[in-house]
């Protein structure tokens, strides 16, 4: 249900990459909007509408990060994967009319959170260290229990809702969303006779701690769409956190059927 304060009109924001989508298609769905008795209201949303692919959903994330308590995304799908979404373009009058009547289901996805030399980032899908020409060290430390000393391109950390994203391409299991975890996946490690890594995906329960301390220099730290560079040597802490992203889903969804419609295909 979305819950908006007693006869109150449901404020709709708009996100989407201006380049990407027509001017006429956006005057057409705001039209749309207004037809279905919803306001246009960008600063101060109940929910938040992104058009176009996954990485709209993740720029829409970080734009209303201090609302988040207060704001439901739902996602109108537009020639991408669409991994986050559940309408797509043909579906418009559905969308605003399960909005009218409640009837979405609604998801909670907690925001993964690093603590990095006394600055806090967030993603929702993960948080990474990367060095693409120079070997990458770190330690890794689990619940403060050291377990590698780590050597490669990189290391990633997962949400369950990022786990089909960079994590799959590196061999990660995908996570079902309702399960709260964190998943550690390597990039291109080192394992000889020298140097040794886990060498495997692993996983670890919500209220794990991980700790990545970089030894080397000018490592790129890249979160979601987002990234900075860390000049020097750090410590990163991360950690799930309390803040949750809500995600509006059609009455039909199931994650099995996204699974095999947007990676295995009918054939
Ligand atoms: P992008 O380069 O367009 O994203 C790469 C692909 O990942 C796109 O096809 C995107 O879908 C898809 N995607 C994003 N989140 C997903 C999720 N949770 N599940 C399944 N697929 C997902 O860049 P972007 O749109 O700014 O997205 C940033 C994300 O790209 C990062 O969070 C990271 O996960 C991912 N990435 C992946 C690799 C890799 O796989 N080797 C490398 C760097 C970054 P859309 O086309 O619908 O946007
Ligand atoms: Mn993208």
């Amino acid at each position: 249900m979305i819950s908006t304060s007693k006869n109150q009109i449901m404020k709709i924001a708009l996100c989407y990459k201006s380049e990407k989508i027509a001017d006429e298609t956006i005057s057409s769905i705001k039209e749309k909007i207004l037809s279905y008795g919803f306001e246009l209201d960008d600063s101060k949303p109940d929910v938040v509408l992104f058009i176009g692919g996954d990485g709209t959903f993740l720029r829409a994330v970080h734009q209303y990060y201090n609302e988040l308590s207060k704001v439901k995304f739902v996602g109108l799908c537009k020639g991408h994967l669409g991994f986050f979404y559940s309408y797509d373009e043909s579906e418009l009058d559905v969308l605003f009319s399960d909005l009218k009547r409640g009837v979405c289901k609604s998801e909670s996805h907690h925001l993964l959170s690093a603590k990095v030399d006394n600055e806090e980032i967030y993603a929702i899908n993960e948080i990474r260290i990367e060095s693409p020409f120079h070997t990458l060290i770190s330690d890794v430390y689990i619940n403060g229990e050291s377990l590698e000393t780590f050597r490669g391109n990189g290391l990633v950390v997962s949400t369950s809702l990022g786990s089909t994203a960079y994590n799959k391409s590196l061999g990660g299991a995908v996570i079902y969303p309702q399960i709260p975890s964190m998943e550690l996946s390597e990039i291109a490690p080192i394992n000889n006779t020298i140097y040794h890594s886990l060498h495997s995906s692993l996983i670890v329960d919500k209220n794990s701690e991980i700790v990545l301390k970089t030894k080397t220099d000018n490592i790129l730290l890249g979160y979601d769409h987002l990234n900075k560079n860390l000049h020097l040597a750090s410590s990163i802490s991360l950690r799930l956190s309390d803040k949750v992203v809500i995600l509006l889903r059609n009455k039909d969804y199931s994650y099995t059927k996204l699974l095999k419609s947007k990676f295995v295909g009918d054939k």
